[in-house]
């Protein structure tokens, strides 16, 4: 029997369904030496948010195929895995509508200021009729700008514009005509974006290029109004260039999922601005969705192991080797 290394829990049932097909041998990937060693042992492996470097792959000769358990698969460097003949699958689509809901709800909160007026309600503060000092901003009817606008973006842009009367822009390398023609979506370079929407929101995978691609420049290109809503990486944004704009008041404030280090510090000035909502990453995070990743991530394993997988392969070039 083929034997696999799994580095995150994983629901009992996804487990069995591993188990009927392979031996699997559970990691805490904290171990790093003993994570290492099962590596080195093994045919496959499924796992998420923990770096898998190249170094961690030496000697681990009998690996064909790795697992993540998310869409994006920036812990990986997949050049190295299609060098060494290691098939990378990943679970795009079972999450892409519940992380447009946390895009959403980031949207929401930070122009409506759910969070900062909730908590001044549970403090006691509300002892009269609210005035101007607690409105916020409108949400419908204004322009939403999707930089990356793929599975997520798409999910992003419907609720915008077909739920709320919402213009939006967006800025791919290639056209997404689909989008264009459901939801009016219009394809506009960065600095056209950043000039014209009220809501930026972030998308992208994180690649070289795509890392702080939103830095002091385009945070001063922004209107002052805006808000920034992040749950793609935290790196595609330069956070330190982000804190500074947020204080100075370049931008209007932040609906935050993800961080360049995750957990936040204890001391970040982010969690002491009123202007940010700050999540600890849950783009995907319901029973539900968690539950239909893991268990495709695992199927996509077996069938990788088996050399049947058809999609949600990361590096296809692999299999033409
Ligand atoms: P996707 O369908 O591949 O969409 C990504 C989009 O980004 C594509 O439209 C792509 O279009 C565009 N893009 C890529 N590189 C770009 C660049 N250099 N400049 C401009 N646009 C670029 O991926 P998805 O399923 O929507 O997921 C997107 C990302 O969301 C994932 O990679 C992941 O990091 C993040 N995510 C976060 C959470 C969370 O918990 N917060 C949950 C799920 C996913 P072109 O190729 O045409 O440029």
């Amino acid at each position: 029997m083929k034997k696999i290394v799994a580095w995150k829990p994983l629901p009992e049932d996804v487990l069995s369904y591993l188990q009927q097909h392979v031996k699997v041998v559970q990691v805490d990937p904290a171990q790093h030496d003993a994570f290492v060693a099962a590596l080195r042992d093994a045919d496959g492996g499924i796992g998420a948010s923990v770096k898998i470097t190249p170094a961690m792959l030496e000697g681990a000769t009998r690996l064909k195929a790795l697992s993540t358990v998310s869409v994006g698969f920036d812990q990986f460097d997949v050049a190295d895995l299609t060098q060494r003949g290691i098939v990378l699958a990943h679970t795009p689509d079972v999450l892409t509508e519940s992380t447009a809901d946390t895009v959403f709800s980031l949207i929401l909160a930070s122009a409506r200021r759910v969070v900062e007026l909730a908590a001044w309600v549970k403090a006691g503060q509300w002892q009269h009729s609210i005035g101007p000092e607690q409105f916020g901003g409108d949400v419908q009817g204004k322009t939403l700008g999707i930089v990356g606008l793929g599975r997520i973006g798409g999910a992003v842009a419907r609720r915008a514009a077909l739920g709320f009367n919402m213009k939006v822009l967006y800025t791919n390398r290639s056209a997404n005509h689909e989008a264009e023609e459901a939801y009016g979506a219009r394809r506009v370079e960065l600095p056209k974006l950043l000039a014209n929407a009220d809501f930026v929101c972030l998308q992208v995978p994180l690649t070289p290029q795509t890392r702080h691609m939103i830095g002091a420049n385009e945070l001063r290109a922004m209107k002052k109004t805006a808000i920034l809503i992040n749950a793609s990486r935290g790196a595609t944004v330069d956070e330190h260039a982000l804190i500074e704009a947020l204080q100075n008041g370049t931008i209007h404030g932040a609906g935050l999922d993800v961080f360049e280090t995750e957990p936040l510090p204890a001391d970040s000035p982010l969690l002491k601005m009123a202007n940010v909502v700050a999540l600890p990453h849950i783009g995907s995070a319901t029973h539900e969705t968690r539950h239909a990743m893991a268990r495709n991530a695992a199927e996509n394993l077996v069938a990788a192991l088996d050399g049947t997988l058809a999609t949600n392969i990361v590096n296809r070039e692999v299999l033409q080797r």
